[in-house]
């Protein structure tokens, strides 16, 4: 099946038909290094895997750039108050250099934790200040923007087709009381270039700043992915990405700058994530729901088993958050950990030869669906459960699968260190748990103990460990 992917452009799943045979450029937005990243902002990381995986996997050569924000992004998504790196900076006595440097750090430990392939060109927003100024002055020559006291705008009355994609309400955006006005002549303009704060003011002391055409300050958080983005794939491109979050503001601003300067379009498909939430609340860092994959360890989860939680979700529907539900991915990882290792085969360099076209075809089917990697689990299970496959070609299948689901499956078979014997118990005490056989299933549970091991019962399975 050819590959279909949902486009917040025309609100439709369109087939994929890349701008160059077989290549293709995919722009992330990537994490503001003030803090910690959350598990939200990782679900969309994840997604954005997957996406450049399939991509792979449907034999493109992928471009990827996902930039690292280190100055601009304000306090409120919109122009105001402080810039977050350097209220950080401030707050924990450090420089704004020293924290984005740091966060940097902790944000690529953490995909690498969850085994998310890095952009091969991961641009950092301070890098490329002459980039953005060159980009304002073009906008500036086009007659897009004006001066108030404290910044360029960009005058989103002279891009006709500002709110185009998702077809956001730009009048309702208007009348929202989100957006402040101040001096601006629109709701929706938004800063290119802000001064730096006179001395004598609160945040007079900025760290990050530079001399530009017009007086010394810092770019507006936008127009760095519409820089980087010309500078390394250029433009059009194939894929832009992001959390939907960046919908309404972010994402169109990107567009009407970089549509503005060079009349083209930006990129051709726009792919957005659902929200990770809790409690029906979207998770945030200016929330206190904010959970970090540090935490997620500290609790005794394994960064793949936040993974799989995650791809048994569709990306673009909303995933809530519960420990419960983090419980019963473990198990649900675990088990199927479990499923291949007790697969007779034991040949790990499996050739190609081995994958059995009728499930291949059948999981592409499923991931090829716009990422439906929920119903690519599920044919994975199908196929454990076939009695039509052998276990080497089940295997080697699996080990094909995985090159997109990136769980780890072959580490896994490496580094389990429960015996295959201790295994085959506790699938047998399972089966008869299922048949509510619970005399049977106190007996294995007794010869498990008695062998050395721990046994728990999950919602989904059961867990084992060494006692
Ligand atoms: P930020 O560091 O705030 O720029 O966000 C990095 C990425 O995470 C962006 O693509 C956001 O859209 C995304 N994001 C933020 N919050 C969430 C959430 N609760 N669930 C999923 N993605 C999110
Ligand atoms: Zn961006």
């Amino acid at each position: 099946m050819a590959l279909k992917l949902y486009n917040t452009l025309s609100l439709k799943k369109e087939e994929f038909k890349p701008l160059k045979n077989k290549k293709v450029g995919l722009y992330t937005c990537g994490p503001t290094v003030y803090n910690f990243v959350h598990i939200g902002n990782l679900r969309t990381f994840i997604f954005e895997d997957i996406l450049r995986r399939t991509l792979e996997h449907n034999n493109y050569q992928v471009k990827h750039v996902m930039n690292i924000t280190d100055v601009g992004h304000l306090v409120s998504d919109e122009n105001e108050g402080e810039d977050k790196i350097e209220k950080s900076a401030r707050e924990q006595k450090k420089t704004a250099w020293d924290i984005a440097k740091f966060y940097t750090q902790e944000f690529k430990k953490d995909i690498a934790d969850l085994n998310i392939e890095p952009a091969q060109i991961m641009p950092r927003a301070t890098d490329h200040i002459k980039e953005q100024m060159a980009l304002i002055k073009i906008l500036e020559k086009k007659g897009f923007t004006y001066k108030t006291s404290d910044g360029i705008y960009f005058d989103t009355s002279k891009f006709k087709k500002y709110g185009k994609l998702g077809k956001v309400n730009i009048k309702g955006l208007k009348a929202g009381a989100r957006i402040k006005k101040g001096d601006k002549k629109h709701h929706t303009d938004f800063a290119l270039w802000k001064f730096s704060p006179q001395l004598g003011s609160r945040q007079a002391h900025r760290q990050m700043e530079w001399s530009s055409p017009w007086g010394i300050g810092f770019p507006g958080w936008h127009i760095e992915c519409s820089a980087m983005a010309v500078k390394y794939l250029s433009q059009p491109f194939d894929i832009h990405t992001g959390g939907i979050d960046h919908i309404p503001i972010h994402h169109q601003n990107e567009i009407a700058q970089s549509e503005g300067a060079y009349d083209k379009p930006l990129a051709n498909y726009w792919m957005h994530g659902e929200f990770l939430v809790i409690d029906k609340k979207k998770m945030a860092k200016s929330e206190s729901n904010f959970i970090t994959l540090k935490i997620l360890k500290e609790q005794g989860y394994h960064p793949l088993v936040y993974r799989f939680f995650v791809l048994n979700a569709h990306y673009r529907t909303q995933l809530n958050f519960s420990w419960e539900a983090m419980e019963s991915a473990q198990a649900g990882l675990e088990h199927l950990y479990n499923q291949v290792s007790n697969l007779k085969s034991k040949n790990l360099k499996l050739t190609s030869k081995n994958i059995d076209k009728k499930f291949k075809q059948k999981f592409l089917n499923a991931i090829n669906d716009d990422l439906n990697t929920p119903k690519a689990l599920a044919v994975m299970q199908e196929l454990l459960k076939s009695r039509l496959v052998t276990d080497d070609c089940k295997l080697a299948t699996i080990l094909d699968f995985d090159k997109i689901l990136g769980l780890k499956i072959k580490e896994s078979l490496v580094s389990i260190k429960i015996p295959e014997k201790i295994k085959k118990i506790a699938e047998e005490r399972l089966e008869a748990r299922q048949n509510k056989d619970w005399n049977k299933s106190d007996i294995l549970r007794k010869k498990i103990n008695q062998l050395g091991f721990k046994i728990k019962d999950t919602k989904d399975g059961y867990t084992l460990k060494k006692s």
